[in-house]
């Protein structure tokens, strides 16, 4: 492998995993390290990706991020959860809300003591306990760590966001740190005789040599796919949607504190409500259903006049067989890509950047920082897969050809086991370093119509007198939280008009 020292990082790519990319390296190697970042007007970005998950609190704080400017600069909106309309069946809703259910017991999770009541009769709705859903149903929302006088975690949050609006935001702060922005088409990739990349030359005839490629070129894969020809790994058996599109409306007032989505015959349709826009677009099976059909659902489906064309957008869901190959990592859709059910595709991003400042090749890249960073990014994207699988898979939907397949599905091993335990016991097999917290699988399970058929006997370490009392206790606390809580609108108000 390569001895030389790592000096200088060439990013190809000036989307959301190239702005990510830079804003963090140079943030956090800046002293020792060169970033170049090379994108193309001419090409531009994907364009869509405008729904977050509460992780990225850990990138905005690693990057300074005042919460107010960036919000203001964005557009962005609060999320609490995911609404997932008519994915059980037609006319059903559930929501995967951010942050813990009801109150732990020593060493019992909530979902227990639950599912005791439920037996005894004392439970109601699961969604009862959840501070964050009671929340954004009400369109509430302020910043509360914990719930005052008790230890009730308080409300757990993400954003929606202007996508182009966010990488500009992120470019400030890369050219701040120090990063140098090259605009330009590369028109070829020029490889050692050992296979790793050399240079990038663009159109204009300059040549960028570097140590370490990023490769943030989207779904093409610039330099991992078309230079060094590192295969992927196709899930459509698995995941049988392959087209978007996307189209922007007017805003909706007052906006939502959550994202919507809302399956249709052959797929499903995201809103995401921001402050000055609505982002939506459709997704689906073009094996299902036409482009036409599927635009007409999107059209009809928007809650305010649309405002752009209509942007299409191929995709195969799946994984670079291997993130990193040689000196090439491979960073946002060109690692692979997962539908934005559960919006983990810039989280992916985060967490790629982070993984490599933790394995970053000082000294020369060795096979061990290769072989440890791409296991650690397949056994990540494959949870995350999981979790996606599960809403299709467990359904009662029969009304179409679609939902009929994604039933009779073989699924993975790893997600049949999952759902057979928690159907038989309550109990959720989740790995510690998991994105998806045994809440998030207990919430999709629940509400995709998977009730397990016991409880874990921890719970009975209550009485019957003290099970009732707990359960009226943790909804009348989440209730009068809620009551108090300011308007989620009014809390954009306040943001949007402060001085920055
Ligand atoms: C339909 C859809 C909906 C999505 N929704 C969400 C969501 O809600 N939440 C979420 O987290 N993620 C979402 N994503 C994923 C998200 O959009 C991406 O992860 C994110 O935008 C990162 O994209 P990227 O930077 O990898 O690629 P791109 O945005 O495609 O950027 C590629 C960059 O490479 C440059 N480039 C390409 N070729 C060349 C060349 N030859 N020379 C120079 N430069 C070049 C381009 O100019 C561009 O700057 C969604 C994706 C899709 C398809």
């Amino acid at each position: 492998m390569n001895k030389d020292k790592i000096n200088h990082v060439v990013i190809v790519g000036g989307g959301t995993a190239g702005w990510i990319s830079a804003a963090i390296l140079t943030r956090m190697l800046g002293k020792t390290l060169r970033v170049t970042l090379v994108e193309s007007d001419d090409i531009g970005t994907v364009g869509v990706g405008e729904a977050t998950i509460p992780p990225i609190m850990v990138l905005n704080n690693a990057l300074g991020i005042d919460q107010a400017d960036f919000m203001s600069k964005t557009n962005a909106t609060i999320k609490l959860g995911i609404e997932f309309e008519n994915w059980r069946k037609p006319g059903h809703s559930y929501m995967h809300a951010f942050g813990k259910l009801g109150k732990d017991f020593p060493f019992c999770g909530f979902e227990q003591l639950w599912l005791r009541g439920l037996q005894a009769g004392y439970s109601t709705d699961f969604w009862d306990y959840s501070l964050n859903y009671q929340a954004a149903k009400q369109g509430k929302f302020a910043m509360l760590d914990k719930i005052p006088k008790t230890d009730m975690q308080g409300l757990v949050y993400a954003f929606h966001f202007d996508a182009g609006l966010y990488a500009r935001y992120l470019r400030g702060i890369s050219e701040q740190a120090g990063v140098s922005r090259v605009e330009g088409t590369i028109e070829q990739v020029k490889k050692s005789t050992d296979g790793n990349i050399e240079s990038v030359v663009l159109k204009s005839g300059e040549t960028i040599a570097g140590d370490l490629f990023l490769d943030c070129s989207g779904f093409k894969g610039l330099l991992i796919n078309e230079a060094l020809e590192v295969g992927y790994e196709d899930w459509q058996h698995w995941l049988p949607c392959d087209r978007a599109i996307a189209v922007q409306s007017q805003a909706s007032y007052p906006v939502k504190p959550y994202t919507q989505s809302i399956a249709h015959e052959a797929g499903w349709r995201w809103r995401i409500p921001l402050t000055k826009r609505t982002g939506n677009g459709v997704v689906y099976s073009s094996r299902h259903i036409s482009d036409d059909d599927a635009l007409d659902k999107l059209l009809t489906g928007l809650d305010g006049e649309p405002t752009t064309e209509p942007r299409y957008i191929r995709f195969s869901t799946g994984r670079r067989t291997h993130q990193w190959h040689k000196n090439c990592i491979a960073v946002g859709l060109s690692a692979g890509f997962l539908e934005p059910l559960e919006s983990t595709s810039i989280h992916l991003i985060q967490t790629a950047v982070i993984r490599l400042l933790k394995l970053f090749p000082h000294d020369g890249i060795k096979e061990e920082e290769i072989n440890e960073f791409n296991r650690q990014s397949q056994a990540e994207i494959e949870h995350i897969r999981d979790f996606i699988i599960l809403h299709y898979h467990v359904t009662e939907r029969d009304d179409s050809e679609f939902w009929r397949d994604c039933r009779n599905m073989q699924i993975p091993t790893t997600l049949h086991d999952k759902i057979e335990l928690f159907r038989t016991s309550g109990k959720v097999a989740n790995p510690v370093e998991s994105l998806f917290s045994d809440e998030a699988w207990q919430q999709v399970l629940i509400g995709q119509g998977v009730v397990p058929q016991d409880y874990h006997p921890l719970a009975d370490a209550m009485t019957e007198v003290q099970l009732a009392e707990y359960h009226r206790n943790v909804k009348s606390i989440i209730a009068q939280v809620v009551e108090k809580l300011p308007k989620h609108q009014d809390f954009l108000d306040v943001v949007n008009s402060s001085p920055q």
